[in-house]
């Protein structure tokens, strides 16, 4: 009936307008102090995501972290820029006290919906609302090798109704990898029991394709991560990894540890689906409760 209008051509416009505005991404690092929160943030950005970009006076000393802080790198890959924000937090159990440890992390998720939100209902609004909303959070277990503790229940359950969670085993260099397996395992069982739902949410499955992709990466969670601020020598190669008495554990190496299956779901597969979650899932959801507060 038609004849060829060239629709297609749209794609390359979608691409340009985004190459030009450029990508921003938020991720923020969560749970008990000294499970090596700060380490893998420097991890990250010691690893393949920058290797190439420029990241010069990059923090090299890690201290104990004492309140919210942000570090953000510009990545450019062939043209395309984007801002990687990683929110490193204090952990808890610093305290006797553990009460109410969630209350600093789920604030300031909120208080970023809160700047968005009020970008947005300005009469005068910017053309790109800066988005410092966080779009992944990634939960620390401490290796243990037993179950989901009470805290992280706790603590994990109040976050997946503001958040998209991915859960990691860290320091996952302290378990065996038959212990590990199975840790894994009770893990997730732990979480369908209580009622937790991280990412990817089964219930924003698109399609059976992204169904069957997801449920891989459903049986694969929690990531088993290794961090490191080193890089040694092996074979020649400069690598990321933690020397041992027996070894080096090479953080990037998949045979070793998910370091690098977590940062490829980040980076790599998911970062458009998480954003667009936390836009419409998450954000979206804050929205409607606010604005039903605000007109009663
Ligand atoms: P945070 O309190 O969660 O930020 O933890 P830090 O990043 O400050 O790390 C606490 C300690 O754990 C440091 O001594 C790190 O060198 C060590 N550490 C960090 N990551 C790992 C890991 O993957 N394996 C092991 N064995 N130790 C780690
Ligand atoms: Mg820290």
């Amino acid at each position: 009936l038609f004849g060829y209008v060239g629709i297609e051509a749209v794609l390359d416009q979608m691409r340009r307008k985004t190459i030009k505005a450029g990508l921003e991404f938020n991720i923020m690092v969560v749970g008990q102090s000294g499970l090596g929160k700060s380490t893998l943030v420097n991890t990250l950005f010691k690893s393949k995501v920058s290797r190439k970009s420029c990241t010069p006076n990059y923090e090299e000393k890690i201290s104990k972290t004492v309140k919210l802080h942000s570090v953000s790198h510009v990545i450019e890959e062939k043209g395309v820029k984007m801002k990687l924000t990683v929110i490193d937090t204090p952990g808890f159990g610093d305290q006797i006290n553990n009460d109410n440890c969630w209350d600093p992390i789920v604030k300031h998720i909120n208080e970023q919906y809160e700047k968005y939100l009020r970008e947005e209902i300005n009469i005068n609004r910017k053309r790109r609302i800066p988005d410092s909303r966080v779009h992944c959070c990634i939960y620390f277990l401490p290796a243990t090798g037993h179950r989901l503790r009470p805290i992280d229940v706790e603590f994990m359950k109040r976050l997946g109704k503001i958040v998209s969670i991915v859960p990691v085993i860290a320091k996952a260099d302290t378990l065996t990898i038959e212990e590990r397996h199975e840790f894994k395992e009770r893990i997730r069982e732990d979480l369908t029991v209580n009622g937790i739902d991280v990412y990817p949410q089964r219930e924003y499955d698109e399609d059976p394709e992204e169904r069957v992709l997801n449920d891989r990466i459903r049986e694969s969670l929690p990531f088993a991560v290794v961090g490191t601020d080193k890089e040694h020598q092996v074979n020649g190669n400069k690598v990321l990894g933690r020397k041992t008495k027996w070894g080096i554990i090479e953080v990037e190496n998949v045979a070793h540890c998910e370091f690098a299956n977590l940062r490829d779901l980040l980076i790599r597969s998911h970062l458009q689906d998480l954003k667009d979650v936390t836009h419409d899932v998450h954000y979206e959801t804050y929205r409607v409760r606010r604005l039903n507060e605000s007109n009663p």
